[in-house]
């Protein structure tokens, strides 16, 4: 018998590329391939890339360096693909800045990774960024029940993919098409068989997740929310999330959902970029500020144990000291949970590329600081109100000392717990009892918060 291929797959960025790793891990399983840590014993190396900043793509550069410098020095002969947006974006352009580059695959065409190796092992040097016509989603095969035991009890599922909101700064209009819809039947399979492997916490991930407009079971359009509805319906899904949102799609059945599903938890990602109507205008956000605090407002009235995150762009080309007061005042007046905050960084073929008022590096670098030193004060005090709360954390994975589990609260903190009476993949209600910088500590609690949903259904094998 053949030793099976090893392959060894690095995401850049955001979960969808997470999520697609995956996918691609599993359709390679059928060929053979086993997953490796070590891109050193790797017959194939995968580069899933994220092109939203350009050092992201120049990281993807550097490590096609270091992949070459690799293979040269063992004389390996190990295949290497890069896929994601940096795929789409540069096609041929990969081929010709790195030789040591086999196949070029953008994130449409996943499935037929198998077909693209094959011609690639015949000598081709392959770029595949079509945007097919048939569903990707019907070719990718479903991970086994031990591929998804690896993974966690946390889950994601991809229930849209692309945007046509075309906000100037952003290439993901470009690199990931239009807004897609899965149809909620195909969404529910994937959920019921994640669950019967054990997964307790689904994250339903688009780039516009709650434009989700996919064809119900009754064949007519549903939002986000009526899918929501009925995935709380499935026996052993504890706790549901969905990620990334745009202001403009928080519709009044979605805010609703954070009221009226125990299992959707109190925590929202909900990126502004900006606290200036001004510079929020020139980004084509399509919402300004009153929209966004208007919203803030009716999510805590849904839920009043709301927390959110959110994302931040500063140095906006045009935008001035005013403006970036603008953001800081909005961050003092939201109070986030936590927060990404990135320098605005000019994307070829983005309508604010051309824009004339670009702004210097130092002044960007300066407004960087003082925007997370605000986020970080910001976090860190929701994280020491936690102290003393109660609440219930998934066990995800072993923490650092024997006896420790480290499990997930509501709002995405780590909570470390020694000695929990119960295993990976088990809700546990825990106190909070010391608040760290990367994480929390906790105790289990006297009384379980939510005893139903803290039952082992399906509490996951080590
Ligand atoms: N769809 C989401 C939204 O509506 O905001 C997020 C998409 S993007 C993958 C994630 C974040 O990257 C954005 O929210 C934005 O803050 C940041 N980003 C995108 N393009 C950028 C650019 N050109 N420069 C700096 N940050 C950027
Ligand atoms: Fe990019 Fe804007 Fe679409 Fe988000 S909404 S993916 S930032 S274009």
């Amino acid at each position: 018998m053949h030793e099976p291929r090893k392959l060894y797959v690095k995401s850049f960025g955001c979960q969808m590329n997470v999520y697609d790793s995956h996918r691609m891990a599993d359709t390679l399983a059928r060929e053979g391939f086993v997953e490796t840590q070590d891109p050193a014993e790797a017959d194939l190396v995968i580069l899933n890339t994220c092109h939203i900043r350009e050092k992201a793509a120049e990281k993807v550069y550097s490590e096609l360096g270091r992949l070459r410098k690799q293979k040269q020095e063992a004389g390996s002969d190990t295949m290497i693909a890069v896929a994601g947006c940096v795929a789409q974006a540069e096609g041929a352009e990969i081929m010709r800045r790195a030789p040591v580059v086999d196949v070029v695959v953008g994130p449409q065409s996943y499935h037929r990774l198998p077909e693209l190796l094959a011609e690639a092992k015949a000598g081709k040097r392959v770029v595949d960024t079509e945007f097919p016509a048939e569903d990707k989603f019907d070719h990718l095969p479903t991970p086994t029940r031990a591929a998804t035991r690896s993974r966690g009890p946390a889950a994601f599922v991809t229930v849209q993919e692309g945007c046509d909101k075309f906000c100037t700064f952003c290439v993901v209009p470009y690199t990931r098409g239009a807004e897609v819809s899965r149809p909620v039947t195909k969404i529910l399979d994937e959920a019921a068989r994640l669950l019967d492997q054990g997964v307790r916490e689904i994250t339903l991930i688009g780039q516009n997740v709650n434009a989700f407009h996919g064809e119900g079971l009754d064949g007519k359009v549903w939002s986000l929310a009526r899918l929501m509805e009925r995935l709380a319906q499935m026996k052993g899904l504890a706790r549901l999330r969905y990620t990334t949102s745009h202001p403009r799609d928080m519709g009044e059945d979605l805010i609703a959902a954070h009221r009226d599903l125990p299992q959707l938890m109190p925590y929202l990602h909900l990126p502004v970029q900006s606290g200036s109507d001004r510079i929020l205008a020139a980004m084509n956000r399509k919402h300004g500020r009153d929209l966004f605090l208007s919203l803030i407002e009716k999510m805590r009235d849904a839920r009043p144990d709301l927390a959110l995150s959110s994302d931040f762009i500063v140095g906006f080309p045009g935008e001035t000291d005013r403006d970036f007061e603008d953001t800081l005042d909005l961050v003092h007046e939201v109070g986030f949970a936590s927060a990404y905050s990135f320098k605005y960084s000019s994307r070829p073929g983005t309508p604010a590329a051309e824009h004339e008022a670009q702004v210097a590096e130092e002044v960007k670098t300066e407004r960087l600081a003082e925007l997370q030193k605000l986020l970080e004060a910001s976090k860190a005090a929701f994280d020491a109100a936690c102290r003393g709360r109660t609440f219930d954390i998934l066990l995800e994975k072993p923490g650092r000392q024997p006896g420790q589990l480290i499990g997930r609260s509501p709002y995405l903190q780590s909570v470390v717990v020694n000695d929990p009476p119960a295993g990976i993949g088990e809700l546990l209600t825990v106190t909070i009892t010391d608040v760290g910088p990367n994480s929390l500590a906790g105790v289990p609690a006297e009384t379980p918060l939510s005893p139903a949903l803290s039952r082992p259904l399906a509490a996951m094998e080590a």
